[in-house]
């Protein structure tokens, strides 16, 4: 957490100068001098401007190859090749896998279901108040609800138990190598369409940033992992099993005096599932707007009940003011009530923040977002609109990483 809070203290006091006149001439004079104010010297706004929004659909509409990409098929092993083939085309060239074993826990036998909590009658998960109209959400697992014949047919292996693996790759860093941001998104998804919205829309935006992060004339301080989960769907299996194997190599060099170190300490954990859609609440007959709404955001989610909770708010109002700062389009928005994705296995380790078109507990779980675990979660489903709400949390996240690492172009 040190270097952490060095990072913020540093970019609040730059934050907090007061605007200088003829900053361009000035730093065209005193090269290095004024980068955070100048659009022009700036290299966070270069790299952000790498990112485009082709790109961004081109990447999701090639995960949506692979169908739903459940968990435990062929369809999902070859999505994983997939993502480690694309992740080294753009220079991330170190990848490798965690393998771990997932066994399904059993079905509870049937019985009276217990009594629902009375309590609070409109909580949400993760802590969360749901508010005004609510509409229907589940998990569709009927494969007749998939009315492209095609798509039935390619999602139709199911998951047998056994051995699963996950893809990472690593920007290691110049000068502090030994500490890293993880940037996550899960690949794996269910519901009988094609996991377009959840979660390829977070897999592209992370396999986004490490091609704009990898290109060859960009260097960064620390270093920043990029990670593709696997098993979200089930329980988080992927990221238990990634904290589970390397949470005690943190920071540790090896072999000793190389220099490399296999785990670097982490700083913070960023994950990002359900990037697109944000038509607002339900109406009354729970049919929603076909468009995105005007007033769409980037919602950025920390746990309140968490271990980590100062930090990991202070990470998510840094995010909004980067996204304020170098987001194109739409604006973000900071809660407290993040739950039901990756970044909940490291809220009480280190920083943990998710990125979503909408609150997970309050708004995706009154149901906000109908395509949710549905057949209807396919590409064709969202219109540049939507997808520009994504593009939109990319730059976001890649803004702020590139200021907490120290993000260079080289001359
Ligand atoms: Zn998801």
């Amino acid at each position: 957490m040190r270097h952490y809070t060095l990072s913020l203290g540093l970019f609040a006091s730059l934050a907090a100068a007061p605007p200088r006149l003829g900053a361009q001439a000035d730093s065209a004079a005193r090269p290095g001098l004024g980068a955070q104010g100048d659009s022009i010297a700036d290299p966070v706004r270069t790299l952000v401007g790498r990112l485009d929004l082709e790109s961004y659909k081109a990447t999701i509409k090639g995960l949506t190859q692979f169908g739903d990409r459940r968990q435990g098929t062929d369809r999902n092993r070859a999505a994983v090749d997939w993502i480690e083939a694309q992740l080294k085309s753009y220079g991330c060239t170190n990848t490798e896998r965690i393998t771990y074993d997932y066994q399904p826990a059993p079905r509870p036998a049937a019985g009276p279901r217990p009594a629902a909590p009375t309590a609070r009658p409109q909580g949400g998960q993760g802590g969360s108040r749901i508010r005004g109209i609510r509409a229907r959400t589940g998990v569709n697992t009927d494969s007749l609800a998939q009315k492209d014949p095609k798509l039935r047919a390619l999602n139709a292996q199911p998951t047998t138990p056994g051995q699963r693996q996950e893809v990472y790759c690593t920007k290691i860093g110049t000068t502090r190598p030994d500490e890293m941001y993880i940037i996550g998104g899960h690949m794996d998804g269910h519901g009988w369409g094609e996991a377009a919205n959840d979660d390829g829309s977070g897999t592209a935006l992370v396999m986004q940033l490490a091609r704009v992060f990898s290109s060859p004339d960009v260097t960064t301080e620390r270093s920043i992992r990029f990670a593709l989960w696997n098993n979200e769907e089930t329980g988080l299996n992927g990221a238990r099993a990634y904290i589970e194997q390397r949470q005690a190599l943190q920071g540790k060099e090896s072999p000793a005096g190389s220099g490399k170190y296999p785990e670097p300490k982490w700083l913070g954990m960023i994950q990002h599932d359900m990037m697109l859609f944000d038509h607002g609440m339900p109406r009354a007959d729970g049919t929603l707007s076909p468009e995105q709404r005007p007033e769409a955001d980037v919602n950025i989610e920390y746990q309140h009940a968490s271990k980590a909770a100062a930090e990991s708010q202070k990470l998510a109002s840094f995010f909004q003011l980067s996204n304020e700062k170098y987001a194109t389009d739409y604006p973000a928005a900071v809660g407290p009530h993040m739950t039901n994705t990756d970044s909940g296995p490291f809220q009480d380790i280190v920083a943990s923040i998710s990125l979503r078109e909408n609150e997970r507990g309050a708004q995706i779980g009154a149901g906000w977002d109908p395509q949710w675990h549905q057949p209807s979660d396919v590409f064709s489903t969202y219109n540049d609109k939507d997808f520009l709400l994504g593009l939109n949390a990319a730059q976001t996240t890649l803004s702020a990483i590139a200021q907490l690492t120290g993000a260079r172009l080289k001359k």
